[in-house]
């Protein structure tokens, strides 16, 4: 057996790169979180060729100075947590690790052009005035230049794992990446109704939200008239159920003693609209886009058997979930969440579901199953 020594950076880099940038997609995801977190009120994401080729992100959020952009392609950088205890009182962005943009940087040909916001133009005068371009390239951080730009960030990355072919061999079809892009995608613009989402594939819009905080509005983007048109509320009284206010009133409406739940709400299809396959069944979880079994679960339960095989509706479901009771395991790619009660929270959703679904006379009263 050779020698054990110890590996070079650049080895160590493109292998980590790898766990958090599996396929264009997952740099999609990241790009995209940046610009929520960055307090975009327009996120632009356009891709070629399912993503492989060519992906731009563009935003009109907060913007970085010269010196923030250097520092924020490195390895470990972020302007989201300082340390432990930040991450233990709950971290209220979707990033923190502080790896997203170095390890895109390396594994592609990265560009990103970004100017503060007006109302942070204090910081560095000369960034503010115009803008600030970076290049990174297989990990290279190349020259940095003054350009002119609008205030916000945007974030290109061309020919994706252009250094490491057997990732890059292992892609899918166009169709299939773009697909994954997609979901991710629509995922974002439903949880962030305030924010006017695009996603273009090959310079042919695919949807665009309005951003006037409407999630209905939004699903009509997003999934088409034909199924907004047939979604209910759940939760929320009536109301929006993604504005702060609803989501105080769903606490209230659903307060439930023996829940695990702080509260359920969003919009669910009527159970004609469905659709082979849970991918349309979105699920949050305190603002994050999740994957839970057991919700989705719940959720065709609480249709009472009018689904047919394995059929799902859309949804759009935001659980508001005490952090004691959820274990988010934060994984930029594991997005599967436990509960410390799933039970609960089964029967929770199930019974939000269904009395929204009995309301709106999509299903009869009778005992649900499961
Ligand atoms: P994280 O999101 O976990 O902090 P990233 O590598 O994704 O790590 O980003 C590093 C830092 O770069 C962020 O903390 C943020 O300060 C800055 N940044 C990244 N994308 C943007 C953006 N679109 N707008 C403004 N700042 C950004
Ligand atoms: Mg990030």
């Amino acid at each position: 057996m050779p020698e054990i020594h110890e590996l070079d950076a650049a080895t160590v880099d493109r292998i980590a790169a790898g766990e958090i940038v599996e396929r264009p997609a997952s740099a999609v995801k990241e790009l995209v979180e940046n610009a929520i977190d960055a307090d975009a009120g327009r996120v632009e994401v356009a891709v070629e060729a399912g993503g492989s080729d060519g992906i731009r992100v563009a935003d009109d959020g907060v913007g970085m100075t010269r010196g923030e952009v250097e520092r924020a392609v490195r390895e470990h950088t972020t302007s989201k947590i300082r340390d432990v205890s930040d991450l233990e009182s709950g971290v209220g962005t979707l990033g923190f690790r502080g790896e997203a943009l170095h390890a895109i940087g390396a594994v592609s040909r990265l560009t990103v052009r970004t100017r503060p916001r007006g109302d942070r133009d204090d910081t560095d005068t000369e960034a503010a005035a115009t803008g600030t371009e970076l290049v990174v390239e297989g990990g290279e951080v190349g020259p940095v230049e003054r350009v002119g730009c609008p205030a916000g960030t945007t974030v290109e990355v061309d020919d994706l794992f252009y250094n490491v072919p057997a990732r890059r061999k292992y892609l899918k079809t166009e169709a299939t990446e773009f697909a994954h892009v997609n979901r991710v995608v629509a995922g974002y613009a439903l949880a962030n109704p305030n924010t006017a989402v695009s996603l273009t594939h090959d310079g042919r819009e695919t949807f665009a939200t309005p951003g006037q905080g409407d999630l209905r509005g939004a699903m009509l983007a997003v999934y088409g008239r034909e199924v907004a048109a047939g979604t209910v509320r759940v939760g929320g009284g009536g109301a929006d159920p993604t504005t702060d206010a609803a989501r105080t009133a769903a606490r209230a409406a659903d307060a439930d003693p023996g829940g695990p739940l702080d509260g359920v709400c969003g919009l669910v299809s009527d159970p004609e609209t469905t659709r082979s396959g849970s991918e349309y069944c979105n699920v949050y979880v305190n603002g994050r886009w999740v994957t839970a079994r057991a919700v989705r679960e719940a959720v065709v339960e609480a249709y009472g058997g009018q689904l047919a095989g394995d059929r799902y509706p859309f949804a759009a479901l935001f659980l508001s979930v005490p952090a004691a009771e959820v274990d988010v395991n934060v994984h930029p790619r594991k997005r599967e969440v436990r509960f410390a009660d799933e039970a609960g929270v089964r029967r929770q959703v199930q019974r939000a579901v269904r009395t929204a679904l009995l309301d709106a006379g999509f299903v009869r009263s009778s005992a649900p199953r499961g």
